[in-house]
């Protein structure tokens, strides 16, 4: 059976449109979302869905051993099999952070990691849907896309650039120049991507972006185009289903422009309605301090918003100063009495690194969302008991050269207490054994 999907106006939640339509926004200027029919979705059990789900997930069958398209009739029901372009997204390790938890007094904390994907970042798993849509498009004939474009604080046009590139459909990327890593950088140019290097920031990035995809031959990739929240929901469902189907307490999510933090209630919520779940967890967003729109709006009770300036942030993939999915985020934050928290440069610093000794190898913005839950443990705020999870959005070999410049003390105005530098010595056994006493002296007395 295939269910029915459509884009609708987010704010009033009226109108219609197809989703082969090439349309981003409703004729008010407003957002628009991917409705599903959910009264037909409840055809099928609770119980029947999560069978449907796991005998799917991470097995063999294409495409349903993707994580995004193992939930198929909940993303984009109505495409051919043979259009999607799928680099088997998601799937995940849902890490258990045992000790990191353990040294907070939260036994109960775990990490989703999404970074550990085709490019790096959970932006995979919007990118699958939006470029399986326009591919549909493209062999349908229904119009004429001469390629797909996006601005990027680096790694959405990593991944437009890749699965573009499996597609065989052009990509153009607009990214801040001197703003992203030489690993972001170096991705979108591997995979053939016209890599436009502006003197902007992000914000300027994404004016021009919206202003060259007002010609319809280009297709734009950014996450206002909503078809990639459907990709980055399934987040929500694959977290509960990782618990066997139950629900975690807390989840402390980065945010930038905000697609990724409307996507994760847009999964609960979605779950809530067919009754696969009962509850939806208290979601944390966490901003840098350097970029903190929607940290000042929370503060004001949500009374004002103003778009900020962003400051210059080791979590550069979250330095964004205007952005665009704010009313998608704040509509469900406000009703879901969700939080926002924010961390200076020092604390996301020291949150990534302290982790890092437990196993991880935390991007800045996890540091972002570790740091921001810190705060919240030593307010009591989140309870012993609880279990947390923390969304990890990129993988740190992303961000190497900060981690570096983090160990090797080079990140100006940062004290960096859990520093690790490499010791540099002569190649001589007895300097070599007298450094390793020296380390295990200062570890074991
Ligand atoms: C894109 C991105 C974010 C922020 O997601 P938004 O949907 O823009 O809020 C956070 N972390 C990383 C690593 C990202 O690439």
């Amino acid at each position: 059976m295939t269910y029915d999907a459509w884009f609708r106006d987010a704010e009033t939640g009226t109108g219609r449109w197809e989703l082969d339509e090439i349309i981003y926004r409703s004729p008010s200027g407003g957002l628009l979302e991917v409705a599903h029919d959910l009264e037909a979705l409840k055809n099928r059990t609770p119980a029947g869905w999560m069978k449907l789900w796991d005998g799917r997930y991470k097995r063999t069958q294409w495409p349903f051993s993707s994580g995004v398209w193992g939930k198929k009739e909940m993303v984009l029901p109505g495409i051919p099999d043979a259009d999607i372009v799928s680099l088997d997204e998601g799937g995940t390790n849902l890490f258990w952070a045992e000790r990191f938890g353990r040294e907070l007094g939260i036994p109960e904390l775990w990490v989703k990691q999404c970074g550990v994907s085709h490019t790096g970042s959970f932006k995979d798993l919007g990118m699958t849907v939006l470029v399986s849509q326009v591919n549909h498009i493209i062999k349908s004939g229904k119009h004429q896309i001469m390629g797909v474009a996006c601005a990027s604080t680096g790694d959405t046009s990593a991944a437009l650039a890749a699965y573009c590139a499996a597609a065989g459909i052009t990509s153009v990327v607009l990214l801040p120049r001197g703003k992203i890593t030489p690993a972001q950088l170096i991705q979108p140019i591997a995979n053939n991507a016209l890599t436009l290097a502006l003197d902007t920031d992000f914000d300027g990035c994404m004016q021009l972006v919206q202003e060259l995809t007002e010609d319809k031959k280009l297709y734009l990739a950014n996450s206002m185009n909503s078809l990639r929240v459907e990709g980055q929901k399934t987040v929500a469902i694959e977290i509960v289903q990782q618990f066997d189907w139950e629900v975690p307490d807390w989840i402390f999510i980065p945010g930038g422009n905000l697609g990724n933090v409307s996507a994760l209630y847009k999964g609960f919520e979605e779950i809530q309605t067919l009754g696969i779940i009962t509850r939806i967890p208290k979601i944390v967003c966490c901003q840098a301090e350097a970029a903190n729109p929607l940290y000042l709006s929370y503060k004001t009770g949500w009374k004002e918003f103003h778009p900020v300036i962003a400051g210059e942030t080791q979590a550069s993939a979250i330095r964004i100063g205007n952005p665009v999915s704010r009313s998608k985020a704040i509509k469900m934050l406000m009703k879901h009495d969700g939080k926002v928290e924010q961390a200076s440069e020092q604390e996301l610093a020291d949150a990534s690194a302290r982790a890092d000794r437990t196993g991880l190898f935390n991007c800045p913005h996890t540091g972002v969302a570790l740091a921001s839950l810190i705060k919240f443990v030593e307010r009591g705020e989140v309870k012993k008991n609880e279990r947390v999870v923390v969304v990890s959005t990129a993988h740190g070999l992303k961000f190497g050269n900060i981690k570096a410049d983090y160990h090797t003390g080079k990140l100006a105005g940062i004290t960096a207490t859990y520093a690790n530098p490499p010791v540099e010595l002569a190649a001589d056994s007895q300097a070599v054994y007298g450094a390793v006493m020296r380390h295990m002296e200062k570890r074991y007395g």
